[in-house]
């Protein structure tokens, strides 16, 4: 299977201490739940976030509360920081002024020119970039009646309407999101965008459900476009806990190898020659390495028969045997080790491999 080639020819855009587009990596992002002006509880999430591994995260701002937190928030964080801003060019000015690393408003919906023209020259002053986000269940009045109803035109037309507004205003550092709940319209319509123009595209199947079925349906969507080479950054929106959404976001990286700073798990689905608790197993580990930040693999195996071999690409692993494990590197056994102690020697391993990872 041939690697994953990523769109080059995106524009670099500086968001903080981080590039999206250019040659980068896929960036994980996330939005809180919480109430922004409630700086506490807000801190608190982005930390639990960013532990998650969540690289970038948007905060709501919908009124002056929110807007006057952002300068404490961003005190306290590690990673950088959006506004989510509709419509109100004050809360713009106000959270660039407060120090965000991007916003997301769309300078269509803004109104009067001097409007847009002063959000957009305090965004330069500070570099701060902006991102556009079209949402297939809000697009512009005059588009949806074009097309009838949302299509991946209408979305891109409306995303170039926008873009138009800032270019003219010589303003290019820019995102673009194409959000819709339908996989397949916003696969079209991120297909369309990637040959439309070449700003960086913040990739979203929004409202995609709760953990289970927004976990597939986000996987399903989301999958196919990044298989395509198309995508800077992601977020996987859920009606859950937003570090869920972290989890699935990386998940869904890894599955496409483009990841390089976490550690995947390989385990078999377990069938009648299984030899050890192996779920309970393959569970502890998974959570185990799930702070580790080096692309190790690592498989866990109900049984010796076609183990070793059905995982010849993990960096090390376990496959039961009856009380007990053989533990292989790359699909050959090293040694043997008891049932009890499979969990905590394997751990070992992987803190060994990722020592030796960081230290090259
Ligand atoms: Fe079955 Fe062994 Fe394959 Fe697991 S590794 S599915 S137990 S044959």
């Amino acid at each position: 299977m041939g690697e994953i080639i990523h769109r080059s020819k995106t524009r670099p855009v500086r968001v903080g201490n981080l590039t999206i587009g250019g040659n980068n990596e896929v960036i994980i992002q996330s939005m809180t739940t919480t109430k922004t002006h409630d700086v506490e509880a807000t801190v608190a999430q982005i930390k639990r976030l960013e532990e998650a591994g969540c690289q970038i995260v948007r905060v709501a701002c919908p009124d002056e509360r929110a807007a006057n937190a952002i300068p404490e928030i961003k005190k306290r964080i590690n990673i950088p920081l959006v506004a989510d801003i509709h419509f109100d060019y004050k809360l713009a000015l106000k959270a660039i002024e407060g120090g965000v690393d991007k916003i997301r408003i769309n300078p269509g919906n803004i109104g009067r020119r001097e409007k847009v023209e002063a959000v957009v020259k305090a965004a330069k002053e500070r570099g701060v970039p902006i991102r556009i986000g079209v949402n297939a269940g809000s697009l512009e009045k005059r588009i949806l009646e074009k097309y009838g109803y949302p299509t991946a035109d209408g979305m891109v037309e409306s995303a170039l309407y926008h873009i138009r507004i800032l270019e003219e205003l010589d303003f290019h550092d820019i995102i673009v999101s194409l959000k819709a709940s339908d996989v397949r319209l916003a696969i079209e319509a991120y297909e369309k965008a990637a040959r439309t123009f070449d700003y960086p595209l913040h990739l979203g199947i929004t409202e995609s459900g709760t953990l289970f079925a927004g976990t597939v349906k986000s996987a399903a969507g989301l999958g196919a476009i990044l298989s395509k080479g198309i995508g800077n950054t992601i977020r996987v929106s859920l009606s859950a806990d937003p570090v869920e959404e972290v989890k699935v976001a990386r998940e869904i990286l890894k599955s496409f190898g483009l990841a390089s700073n976490a550690a995947t798990l390989i385990s078999c689905p377990t069938c009648g020659r299984i030899e050890i608790d192996l779920i309970s197993i393959a569970n502890e580990i998974e959570e185990y390495i799930s702070k580790i930040k080096a692309p190790i693999k690592v498989a866990v195996l109900g049984c010796a028969v076609n183990g070793p071999g059905e995982a010849r690409e993990a960096d090390i692993g376990i496959a039961g045997a009856r009380g007990e494990g053989l533990l292989f590197r790359h699909g050959k056994i090293v040694r043997k080790v008891p049932e009890e102690k499979m969990v905590e020697e394997l751990k070992k391993e992987v803190d060994k491999l990722a020592e030796e990872y960081f230290a090259k």
